[in-house]
């Protein structure tokens, strides 16, 4: 049993306090390699943002839980070495789903947790995530749970389509589960292809598509039934055109890959949303990065030639985010 303290990690409940208080976001972005984890933390410290690096299962199968449990203790050290003397940086497991799976995240050092039950009865993810909250509680953790369901593909998360969270179930649901913050489901979805061309209207100036909006009326009911809960939203990676065109010129085929506006995530990160996971936009910046820098140079054969302009790219990608759309910029507790 390691706690998280030890490693100098955070949980989340002071930044959420804050992002609520504030009206802006913490971002949570997700890593499986060594240089999305040094991107984050670039980002992180140049802006003076707190950050939730975050852990699927996908990236556990790939990477193993004991190296990004180690590479997020790095994470702490290398953000103190760029000069940042009081980072603020959680470990948070995405989408665990058993107790089994947060207890031994939690046992090996996460700050945070979440259980996600929102396929289930109501009855049984109150259960659960009961039972890990009052694990999680002893061991100073907190945890987010998941209530309705969002629509995409996300490592062995997935969905065909989206059920809205009911906003008459939230209050029972967190009284009774004793969870810290709360996913909801109001029209975001996970993986790069959130909407099909039918679910949308074509832009007549630009030509783009342009996804249905998200459903803000929720939100806002959500947020009169639990005031001041932190609520989180997942699969809100916007797609950016100019990555998909780049990934499409250099030989990739991700014909109308679609996501989430950002100025509806700007809207969001100012009400009780406080935050806000994103996967999908790092995903693509490092491959058109990878694709660009190998179709322009094909003599390279050194990883380093291409994945360090990939970690150019997905650092830049996070610093747009944090400064741009979540508002997280600057708002570290001692800088
Ligand atoms: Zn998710």
């Amino acid at each position: 049993m390691l706690s998280y303290k030890e490693i100098g990690l955070v949980n989340t409940n002071g930044m959420f306090a804050r992002a609520v208080k504030g009206g802006y976001a913490v971002p949570a972005f997700n890593f499986n390699t060594m240089e999305q984890m040094q991107a984050i933390i670039m980002a992180a410290v140049e802006t003076k943002s707190p950050v939730i690096m975050q852990v699927s299962k996908g990236a556990r199968n790939y990477a193993n839980a004991t190296i990004l449990r180690y590479m997020a203790e790095g994470a702490v050290a290398y953000a103190k070495e760029l000069g940042c003397e009081h980072p603020e940086i959680a470990l948070h497991l995405d989408h665990g789903d058993s107790f089994e799976i947060c207890k031994s995240c939690i046992d090996m050092g996460f700050s945070s947790v979440m259980f996600d039950g929102s396929h289930l009865p109501i009855e049984e993810n109150i259960a659960i995530t009961k039972q890990v909250v009052e694990y999680a509680h002893q061991h100073d953790v907190s945890v987010e749970a998941e209530l309705g369901v969002l629509a995409g593909v996300e490592d062995e998360v997935s969905a065909a389509e989206s059920h809205y969270t009911k906003p008459e179930e939230v209050i029972f649901f967190t009284s009774q589960s004793g969870c810290d913050s709360l996913a909801i489901s109001i029209g975001t979805s996970h993986g790069a292809y959130k909407f099909t061309p039918e679910q949308c209207t074509r832009d007549p100036k630009t030509g783009l598509l342009v996804p249905p909006p998200l459903a803000f009326d929720i939100l806002h009911e959500i947020e009169e039934k639990l005031p001041g809960f932190p609520i989180v939203l997942h699969g809100s990676s916007s797609v950016p055109q100019e990555e998909v065109e780049t990934i499409n010129k250099f030989g990739g085929k991700l014909p109308d890959a679609i996501g989430i506006p950002e100025e509806q995530l700007r809207e969001a990160a100012k009400s009780a949303v406080c935050k806000i996971n994103i996967d999908s936009d790092s995903r693509l910046a490092m491959t058109a990065a990878i694709r660009k820098t190998l179709g322009e140079n094909p003599g390279y054969f050194d990883p380093r030639q291409y994945l360090k302009p990939a970690r150019d790219a997905m650092k830049n990608l996070y610093v747009h985010k944090i400064v741009n759309v979540l508002g997280s910029n600057g708002k570290l507790a001692q800088c």
